[in-house]
């Protein structure tokens, strides 16, 4: 078994204030080494920020994007080699609320995971299927076709990635996924990996959707699920660190 991954996704939020108070609570709470791997992806202008209080410590970190380009005339975009120079470990990309608002396409993300991984940054690669698409039975084509692009993308690289199921109606909803309904999806993107790798154990994949303290120790004993994306519940020091603990 790999070892689980806990990441927060603070999404739009923080301040410098608030970041410190946040960081250091999670910090003093974080055992000397926990039994999973702990990250927080928090916005672009705060990378520095988190690297000087999160450096040496047990607690890593990343971004929430990056752009599809290696550099020059995109005005607005962060390289992956920028994040590198700020010791990111992990980068989101994918996340629905680019695919929805920002119309990142099935090769965009992909691309970006390449990125990624060509300046030594694990891509946290978010698939999920809308409420509608569920009601409609299409959940296991769209997140398959989601992470197919990927995988025809890196190649045998995606034994380097992590793969996070978030269903899109449970994120900030409240209405998490059960157990056993992550379990299933997670075990389809599973097979899809085995198919694709022969180092698929090596790929953790995080379920993420209004995970918080209550749910998560449910969650995390399924077979397949390999951690937790965060949002909400990461802003708070009390209920991230309940979730670590849970992992
Ligand atoms: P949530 O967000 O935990 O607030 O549902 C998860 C995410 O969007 O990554």
């Amino acid at each position: 078994m790999t070892r689980k991954l806990i990441a927060g996704n603070w999404k739009m939020n923080g301040s410098l204030a608030d970041n410190e108070a946040l960081l250091r609570a999670v910090l003093a709470g974080l055992p000397a080494t926990p039994t999973a791997d702990v990250a927080v992806c928090v916005p672009a202008p705060y990378l520095a920020q988190v690297q000087a209080l999160c450096q040496g410590t047990a607690l890593a970190w990343g971004a929430q994007d990056v752009s599809a380009h290696e550099r020059g005339a995109y005005t607005g975009e962060v390289s992956a080699a920028m994040l590198r120079d700020f010791g990111c470990r992990y980068v989101i990309v994918g996340h629905s609320e680019r695919r929805q608002y920002h119309g990142e396409t099935d090769e965009a993300v992909a691309a970006k995971a390449q990125r990624a991984l060509a300046a030594g940054i694990t891509p946290i690669v978010c698939v999920g299927e809308t409420e509608a698409q569920r009601n409609a039975g299409q959940t296991e084509a769209v997140v398959k076709r989601q992470l197919a692009a990927v995988i025809h993308t890196v190649g045998h690289c995606v034994s380097e990635i992590v793969v996070a199921y978030e269903p899109v109606w449970a994120i900030g909803t409240g209405r998490t996924a059960t157990p056993e309904q992550a379990q299933a999806v997670h075990a389809v993107l599973r097979a899809q990996l085995r198919a694709a790798t022969p180092s698929e154990r090596r790929v953790r994949i995080l379920y993420g959707g209004s995970m918080n303290a209550a749910n998560a120790a449910a969650l995390l004993a399924q077979p397949d699920i390999d951690g937790g994306l965060i949002g909400g519940a990461s802003l708070k020091a009390e209920d991230f660190l309940r979730i670590v603990a849970a992992a």
